[in-house]
């Protein structure tokens, strides 16, 4: 009778027919162990199924449909962006967003988040093409990040806040909010170019979690004190800010499966094409941006948003003067991109 470990055996030496002739089927180059591209490219305790590097843009586009350990992330994160755009079409249908003032948050909310996915899609799709594009691209994630930062301050600040915060803060948040964002852009850049060529080097990690968290404080702030309200009032039930809470925990998640990559590391080279901690991230934000939808229609049909007065002349220039500072600083620090990896794309 076949063992256990005969029975898997089969299973691994069957989804590895599978990926070898699918792969053939569509001219696609074998997959390589982490030694046989550059260092710079290897993921914490991912041992195999990594991309050639120096192919032509038609490959790594194509691999689209090829198993590799970048599948499940650029998949969770495309099938992300196809939530968002339904998501908004649901918003259009739902509500008269060319007049009811209530409804721009969440039209702003809903393109930071197709943005955010669209734009990790594409570089986790790419980024593997050499050395110089890894950097370039892993900059672009970090404008499509910033930008969903943008989406949740908007929705922190007029679809779920405090009404004393709201009106103590004021015209103030949304100029800080923008600045602090951009801020968190540049350190996640300056890091990834200081620390990027050493993908073990836990230094940029926790300069990426740091921001992360100044973010959520940044972003908690119009919000957080309805906890506080709700303690002191006799009629209140902290049960009603269940959505806040949960919204609390699944970023907490996030950063805990972005920062630790587990559970990758307790099993290296077993989550290769499946399981990896930055797959489960991204399914994560993906949950949590929908309920961040789900969270702002509640306050708006209890009436816990009515005291907010959104701009949406406002909020889109905050929104374009960030894309517009995003872009430049991105232009500017392609160039400092180190010269190793400039020499690499040459080659
Ligand atoms: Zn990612």
């Amino acid at each position: 009778m076949a063992s256990k470990k005969d029975t898997i055996d089969h299973i691994y030496d069957f989804s590895d027919y599978i990926r070898t002739s699918f792969s053939e089927f569509l001219k696609l180059q074998p997959t390589l162990h982490r030694d046989d591209v550059p260092f710079i490219l290897h993921e914490p305790a991912i041992v195999k199924y990594y991309r050639p590097t120096n192919q032509q843009w038609r490959y790594y586009l194509i691999s689209l449909f090829q198993i590799h350990n970048e599948t499940v992330n650029v998949w969770t994160h495309l099938i992300g962006f196809s939530i968002m755009w339904w998501i908004l079409g649901e918003l259009s249908a739902d509500y008269d967003v060319w007049t009811e003032r209530h409804s721009w948050p969440m039209l702003v909310f809903g393109m930071c988040c197709v943005i955010s996915t669209m734009t990790s899609a594409c570089v986790h799709l790419l980024h593997s093409r050499s050395v110089y594009h890894h950097y370039s691209f892993f900059m672009i994630d970090y404008i499509g990040a910033t930008m969903y930062s943008f989406g949740s301050g908007i929705q922190a600040f007029y679809a779920c806040s405090d009404k004393g915060t709201y009106e103590y803060v004021g015209s103030m948040y949304l100029p800080t909010m923008t600045i602090v964002t951009w801020l968190n852009f540049v350190v996640l850049c300056i890091s990834k170019l200081m620390f990027g060529h050493n993908p073990c080097d836990v230094r940029r990690k926790l300069v990426m979690i740091s921001m992360m968290t100044i973010q959520a404080a940044i972003v908690t702030l119009p919000f957080g004190p309805r906890y506080y309200r709700c303690y002191l009032s006799d009629t209140c039930s902290f049960s009603s800010l269940n959505h806040l809470t949960v919204s609390w925990i699944l970023f907490a998640s996030c950063a805990f499966f972005f920062g630790s990559h587990l559970p990758e590391k307790l099993c290296p080279g077993k989550c290769d094409v499946l399981g990896q901690g930055h797959q489960i991230f991204h399914v994560i934000s993906v949950v949590n941006q929908m309920w961040q939808f789900h969270s702002m229609r509640l306050d708006l049909s209890s009436g816990a948003s009515d005291h907010t007065e959104p701009d949406i002349v406002n909020i889109m220039a905050a929104f374009s003067v960030l894309f517009l500072l995003d872009t430049i600083s991105y232009i500017l620090f392609k160039k400092l991109i180190p010269p190793f990896a400039k020499e690499e794309k040459q080659s």
